[in-house]
């Protein structure tokens, strides 16, 4: 059975980089009936508050991003982490060295960029100084490289020379880091590491390890990190970097799954698909070895395309979600009501939510309409007569787009003027704005008593 594993250190919140290395697992296990594991590496106790791991875990969530079993604390597993470091001891693959760091720190100075050779690596049980303090070194291989077979990067060679014999238990007991994720990596039984490449050198490290300890090295497939729009790595400079501040644009979360999936990997010309077809296709082999640019201009039309896609009732969900998100008041029911009828014609064009909002605000608004300085400019002396004809013609009309539409062109007709004319007083009425879906579909989401309220404020 695959079993992938996403391993965030807490930082404060989701990055989106981090996202999409979730989200790559996470496909990658969900389209292959694995499981998708999460282990929070908080063993930088300073960082690790239990709010960063929430926003971690809360990150997750909103991208729809579910895991198996509880998270994995890397920290409450350091017990175990030097257990293995003590094994390695006893089965050779390590030895205790006794250097201390200012023995270390010279030898670096003198030695600048070369791995340290302890000198105790090859020295008699008989001279070990009896009650020294000694840190627990990996037994590396000497000679040869280590060859990583990356699913991404292709055969990563590393010359052992270069690599020294690495710390796997401090002289203070506690297990380094590089020990920790191997072990875990062991014990959750994860089967591939997908990652960031900012990890690839790490990899080498690690499968020494994992050698070492005869155990079966993972698949490795470390991704290129994403850049921004002007191919520098991704910072607060560009803009939104937190998963959150994408979910605070109004980007559903349909939308970022869609456009992350396609950030670094790609199945032909696929640009637009579903989950279930980024389940279906999502594979190894089709992520690239360039960086990915992070390009708001696309993801705005991926969400523009999948809020279209969007029932109503899934679309309604999405809104309450951001409406949330953002910390605004929930629809109430005459919203709702109001609301709904238009979804249809206001998710053709959206690409976020907050835009969709913001066309559909004359079904969010009350009496009397607030009417913006250009709308005001429609309703003058000649304008406000159709409207008062169109009002009255409006009392008897059935309320049928056709009907509308009807009694709209015969005031038109009537005056000697195109249709357009009619609108532009009807639309300041209903909205108090200019830029709206189109009169009809405003009326017939507001209804009958709403529409004739709305026009006849704007005629006393
Ligand atoms: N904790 C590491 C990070 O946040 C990931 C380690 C791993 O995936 O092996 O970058």
């Amino acid at each position: 059975q695959i079993v992938t594993r996403f391993a965030p250190s807490p930082t404060g919140y989701l990055h989106v980089g981090g996202a999409r290395t979730a989200l790559f697992n996470w496909l990658y296990a969900r389209g292959r009936g694995g499981r998708f594991l999460l282990r929070i590496e908080d063993t930088d106790r300073a960082r690790s508050t239990p709010e960063a791991t929430e926003a971690l875990l809360k990150g997750l969530q909103w991208l729809g991003l579910d895991w198996d079993a509880e998270p994995v604390s890397q920290f409450e597993g350091r017990d175990r982490h030097a257990e293995v470091a003590r094994a390695m001891l006893d089965n050779g693959a390590a030895y205790r060295c006794y250097s201390t760091p200012q023995e270390i720190a010279e030898w670096r100075e003198s030695h600048p960029r070369q791995p340290f050779p302890s000198p105790w690596r090859d020295a008699d049980a008989a001279d070990r100084p009896a009650d020294a303090p000694y840190a627990i070194r990996l037994r590396a291989p000497r000679e040869g490289e280590t060859v990583i077979d990356d699913q991404v990067q292709g055969e990563v060679r590393f010359a052992n020379d270069q690599l020294d014999d690495m710390v796997l238990l401090r002289s203070d007991g506690t297990p380094v880091y590089m020990l920790a994720v191997v072990v875990d990596d062991h014990d959750m039984g994860v089967t591939h590491v997908i990652r960031g490449d900012d990890h690839l050198t790490n990899a080498a490290r690690q499968v020494q390890v994992f050698d070492a300890m005869g155990w079966q090295r993972p698949v490795f497939a470390h991704i290129p990190l994403i850049h921004g729009e002007d191919g520098k790595k991704l910072s607060k400079r560009h803009g939104a970097v937190g998963l959150h501040e994408f979910a605070a644009l109004g980007y559903p979360a349909v939308a970022m799954r869609n456009y992350l999936a396609r950030l670094g990997w790609s199945h032909g010309d696929d640009e637009l698909f579903s989950d279930a077809q980024a389940r279906e296709w999502f594979d190894l082999s089709g992520i690239g070895r360039a960086p990915a640019r992070l390009d708001f201009k696309k993801l705005e039309h991926v969400s523009g395309w999948h809020i279209g896609q969007m029932d109503d009732a899934a679309l309604l969900d999405e809104i309450r979600a951001f409406l949330a998100e953002t910390n605004q008041p929930d629809l109430n029911e005459v919203q709702t009501s109001r609301l709904e009828p238009a979804l249809s014609v206001l998710k053709e064009k959206a690409k976020t939510l907050p835009a969709l909002l913001d066309q559909g605000r004359f079904a969010l608004i009350d009496r009397p309409v607030d009417i913006e300085d250009k709308a005001a400019k429609a309703l003058d002396t000649v304008s406000r007569g159709m409207l008062k004809s169109l009002t009255a013609a409006l009392q008897h009309a059935s309320w049928s787009r056709d009907d509308l539409e009807e009694a709209a062109k015969t005031v038109a007709e009537e005056n000697g003027v195109g249709l357009r004319k009619v609108a532009a007083p009807v639309r300041a009425a209903l909205a108090g704005r200019s830029s709206t879906p189109s009169v009809f579909d405003m009326m017939l989401a507001l209804g009958r008593d709403e529409t004739l309220a709305r026009l006849n404020d704007q005629l006393v």
